[in-house]
């Protein structure tokens, strides 16, 4: 008896599994239905399986599509405009800038654009933030992207120019517009930006209103020293203790936090809080070195992040990879401090538990949607194969990538988006910037 599936992936030379034995497959095809892999077989056994979808991969490498779990997509729009600064002074260039360009429309087409560079390159997922929302996460779903992202907030108007009461009131709304937007599952979040520019009043409040959604909560937190004195000199906390003391720990993601104390750490284990590691954005700004090993060793879940272009420059989860994994090797003086295979597993499956999916997506395994990413071994960078998390840590990059499923939609193939034109993209957003 054949069964009917929607597409196979025909006979891939390399499954990188991303289990916890780290395990790698030879010569398997992975069958896809109803959005899930619903099996992982021989070759020989296929002609079970019929299907009108084909991909060969047979000089191919299949893993699961990379998850970024810091960025702010839109910010693709400000690629190039604070370079050589810190983070302070890059905060000031920036929201210059913003209040330029990103309206509704400029964070609707910096979305699409940074969706469409994210797909391109191997990343099916993002827990993004950003100002309108609404309009990101339009952009995003509508390039195929499964976008996490929710609504913004600061103490002050912002570029937005919203007040706190109607932040409150967008937030209450936030469901149902996901709804109305569809496109692949991702959680509710919401998203305070910092504990310096939200008072703790305020992030108990949103805290409460997170924890009541079931949503992610997530904020920048200890991204550089200077951050940590201001929060420090204005409250006499660390930013950790005080979004613990405001109850703002449940099902929190931090991005950065490259100056976690030990005692803030304690209280990041404790509360299973997940780090968003983005070794790019913070050698770039000096931001300092986050210690993944002191991090992983307590038991925390590390993800890494590529943050906004702004101040990264692009949204390459292979480049963040390499640095993550060659930073943690150089803080520590140990070739063996992260393994490649740790660090393969840090861009897919922590991305996913750190946001509450990693039943849903992180792995290829059958039952899990088919968020998966297909790589071309046809490249004189990458022959031999040798260890293959090693290669895609340390020799493989987003050209490498030709095909890209997302809940088993083929969102890329053969290097080509199906759902959108990416020439009218770049040339919108150049109008819109107007160079
Ligand atoms: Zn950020």
């Amino acid at each position: 008896m054949t069964n009917k599936a929607d597409l196979i992936l025909h006979n891939a030379k390399y499954v990188v599994v991303v289990d916890e034995k780290a395990s790698v497959l030879r010569n398997i095809s992975i069958i896809i239905k109803d959005q899930k892999i619903i099996d992982i077989l021989e070759v020989a056994k296929e002609s079970n399986w019929q299907t009108e979808k084909y991909i060969d991969c047979s000089n191919h490498l299949v893993m699961p599509g990379l998850i970024n779990t810091h960025t702010h997509t839109p910010m693709t729009m400000l690629r190039g405009v604070a370079e050589d600064v810190d983070l302070q002074g890059f905060l000031e260039k920036v929201w210059a800038e913003e209040a330029r360009i990103m309206d509704e429309r400029g964070t609707y087409l910096g979305a699409r654009l940074g969706a469409l560079e994210a797909l391109l390159g191997g990343t099916t997922c993002t827990l993004d933030m950003y100002l309108h929302p609404h309009m990101a996460h339009k952009g995003a779903v509508e390039v195929g992207l499964r976008h996490a992202i929710g609504p913004v907030f600061f103490d002050f108007a912002g570029p937005d120019n919203l007040e706190w009461n109607k932040r409150i009131e967008y937030l209450k709304k936030w469901p149902e517009v996901i709804k109305q937007i569809g496109g692949a599952y991702a959680p509710l979040v919401i998203q305070p930006h910092s504990t310096y520019t939200v008072s703790p009043e305020h992030l108990a409040e949103i805290a409460k209103i997170s924890q009541e959604l079931g949503a992610i909560f997530n904020t920048h937190v200890s991204e550089n020293q200077s951050e940590n004195d201001e929060v420090l000199s204005r409250y006499s906390k660390t930013p950790t203790k005080l979004l613990a003391d405001a109850n703002a720990l449940e099902n929190t993601v931090f991005a950065h936090a490259v100056k976690l104390t030990d005692d803030d750490l304690e209280i990041v284990k404790s509360n299973e809080v997940s780090l968003s590691h983005c070794p790019g954005s913070n050698l770039k700004l000096a931001s300092g070195a986050f210690d993944w090993v002191r991090a992983r060793n307590k038991g925390v879940n590390v993800s890494l992040g590529t943050d906004g272009c702004s101040s990264s420059n692009d949204l390459d989860m292979w480049s963040v990879m390499r640095s993550a994994a060659n930073l943690a090797r150089l803080v520590t003086n140990d070739a063996a401090a992260v393994p490649v295979a740790e660090v393969v597993r840090a861009a897919t499956y922590n991305g996913a538990k750190a946001l509450g999916m990693q039943d849903r997506i992180g792995s290829v395994e059958i039952g899990k949607e088919a968020d998966l990413i297909v790589l071309d071994l046809d490249a004189p960078h990458l022959v031999p194969v040798g260890d293959p998390h090693g290669l895609l840590v340390y020799a493989a990059g987003r050209s490498d990538v030709v095909h890209v499923l997302v809940a088993g939609d083929p969102v890329i193939v053969d290097r080509i988006p199906t759902k959108v034109d990416a020439n009218q993209i770049m040339t919108q957003v150049r109008e819109h910037i107007g160079n």
